[in-house]
């Protein structure tokens, strides 16, 4: 089956004559005895239907969680005291901060450059944890990670961080990685309307040990979000299809202008960083001059979206003039007429 289909049929249930075509959104907290499900912290027939959908796009088995950060933590919150963690430089800020609290509990990290492969499976051949983000938020830096799987397999546990790539663009599990994490919130749930992650483990296992971590420290996900996510996955190729086409347009016009110094565009995807011209004040100006991109942060919604991604504290390494746009559904043309009126000043 392809995965365009996978996301449109997975998660249905048996289809039995009188049976609903979707998933409910099941808002109970307990559950009769005697069933597989117990209790709310357990599991919910809703969760069920986004995993099953998820983890078989994805290759693996999948276990949602209250967010992406919430995903992230129940992950690194396997490696014990002691352990090593190496990431990239240009991790997701989010990631990065985890990574420097996790020091509290005695596990230290290192940050790489991901797009070296061989610094890279240097620098993780004695880690516990190699984890990757690719593309990266928001310098768009790409890892390949199959070679870098390639040159550290048998070593350290591998996870991608494939929010940008959704399993549509990226499956990271055939590519020799342990684990895929996501922001659901993002491009999988597609709308700006829920804070949502996943995990997707190749061994079953490990899914069931971030299944007892989400039971007993309890970051679980409400079953309206999930529902809304699956919803949103319904949909994910047609989105991502109408996007990608977009930003490689609006990609290739934004080289092109004279307001922009550099544009971080890996050839694919939904998002295009790119550097104006005058630094931060210059940046702030054109996000504030938009009127039909939204100027907010977060990314992979209907809505385009920018924002200047230094503006955060932890950003401090993303060029001052550094703009992240995500591109939505509206149409190129009022899109781009948007930016480049904003970008010119009119
Ligand atoms: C947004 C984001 C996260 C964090 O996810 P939340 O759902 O906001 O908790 C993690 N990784 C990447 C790449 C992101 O863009």
């Amino acid at each position: 089956m392809h995965r365009e289909t996978a996301a449109v049929t997975l998660g249905r249930g048996p289809g039995a004559p009188g049976d609903p075509v979707n998933a409910g959104v099941t808002f109970s907290s307990t559950f009769h005895a005697g069933g597989d499900i117990v209790y709310g912290r357990n599991s919910n027939p809703t969760w069920e239907a986004f995993e099953d959908t998820v983890g078989a796009l994805e290759g693996g088995s999948a276990v949602s969680f209250a967010s992406g950060m919430a995903a992230i933590d129940a992950i690194l919150d396997l490696v014990d005291s002691g352990g090593m963690v190496v990431a990239p430089a240009g991790a997701y800020y989010g990631t990065r901060r985890l990574l420097g609290a996790l020091g509290r509990r005695g596990v230290a990290h290192q940050l790489v450059d991901v797009t070296d492969t061989a610094a890279t499976v240097d620098a993780a051949r004695n880690a516990d944890v190699l984890w990757l983000e690719s593309p990266t938020n928001p310098m768009m830096e790409v890892c390949d990670i199959a070679a870098v799987c390639g040159g550290v397999s048998g070593g350290p546990l591998i996870v991608v961080d494939n929010t940008f790539a959704t399993p549509m663009r990226q499956r990271p599990l055939e590519l020799g990685a342990d684990v895929s994490v996501h922001s659901a919130t993002k491009l999988l749930a597609g709308h700006s309307d829920v804070l949502l992650g996943v995990a997707v483990c190749a061994d079953a296992a490990r899914a069931d040990a971030l299944r007892e971590h989400r039971n007993v420290h309890g970051a679980v996900p409400g079953p309206m979000e999930v529902f809304l996510a699956l919803r949103g996955v319904r949909t994910l190729a047609v989105r991502l299809d109408r996007s990608e086409a977009s930003a490689r347009v609006m990609a290739e016009r934004l080289e092109g202008h004279v307001a922009v110094e550099r544009v971080r565009y890996p050839g694919w995807g939904t998002v295009v960083s790119f550097e104006v011209a005058g630094g931060a004040t210059a940046a702030e100006a054109v996000c504030d001059a938009v009127c039909l991109v939204v100027h907010g942060t977060s990314l992979g919604g209907v809505e385009s979206l920018i924002e200047r991604r230094n503006r955060w504290t932890g950003e401090e390494d993303t060029p001052e003039g550094l703009i992240r746009l995500s591109v939505g559904l509206e149409h190129v043309e009022d899109l781009w007429a948007d930016l480049d009126a904003a970008l010119s000043g009119r």
